[in-house]
């Protein structure tokens, strides 16, 4: 099964993609996670890719598809994966449905984890992250057992730079200028499944498991 989460950055999307990858047993595939890595790594990817996400900015397609494309073509993805962040741009979302056409596949479902503009602002200003294992919690919503604290591997948590409110409203802006026209474009492509983002996060991954059933 080959999935795609749609959403607003702090819809919860990422949070779901990792229930679906565990019940289906899928890679997760979280371009974010994979640019923190590079980043954290001191690669010459996150260095290019570092400025862009600091100023809540994409990073260029052709830093990303590449990326993309190599990964899915290794052998735990044979079963399917779940992406989660890309494609975040019609010429992404083109070059994967190119990549997989010349394989014969095509991406089987894309959930839109939908969730308005004014809820997104609180629930990004609670999110805390675990730079180390990639692990993500609320201080409300999912807390750590110990403030602070992560509960996988012990690591420090930390508001990501590009969660902070001033990059929170320019990564809404882009989200809504080059990610939203993928809504039209996977309906298009008669895959395009939508849920409610704002229920509880349990009943949001009840409606998905739904859909992929
Ligand atoms: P995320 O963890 O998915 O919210 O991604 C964090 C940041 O990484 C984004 O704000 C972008 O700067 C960058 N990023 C992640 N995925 C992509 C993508 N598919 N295309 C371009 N930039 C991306």
């Amino acid at each position: 099964m080959k999935i795609i989460m749609l959403g607003a950055p702090g819809a919860g999307k990422g949070t779901q993609a990792k229930q679906i990858s565990s019940k289906y047993d899928i890679p997760h595939i979280s371009t974010g996670d994979i640019f923190r890595a590079n980043i954290k790594n001191g690669t010459e990817l996150g260095k290019k890719a570092k400025g862009y996400m600091d100023k809540g900015a994409l990073v260029p397609d052709e830093l990303t598809c590449d990326l993309v494309m190599d990964r899915i073509k290794q052998e735990d993805c044979k079963n399917g994966f779940v992406l989660d962040g890309f494609p975040r741009t019609i010429p992404q979302a083109e070059a994967l449905t190119a990549a997989l056409e010349k394989i014969g596949e095509k991406m089987d479902f894309a959930i839109n984890v939908d969730v308005p503009d004014e809820n997104i602002v609180n629930r990004m200003s609670g999110r805390r992250a675990c730079l180390e294992c990639g692990a993500t919690y609320h201080i409300v919503s999912i807390p750590p057992k110990k403030e602070g604290i992560c509960d996988n591997c012990g690591s420090e948590l930390v508001l990501r730079d590009d969660d902070k409110p001033e990059t929170v409203q320019k990564r809404l802006d882009v989200y809504h200028e080059q990610t939203q026209p993928l809504i039209d474009y996977y309906d298009k492509q008669g895959i395009l499944k939508t849920v409610d983002g704002t229920v509880p996060m349990e009943q949001v991954f009840a409606d998905i498991v739904a859909i992929l059933q």
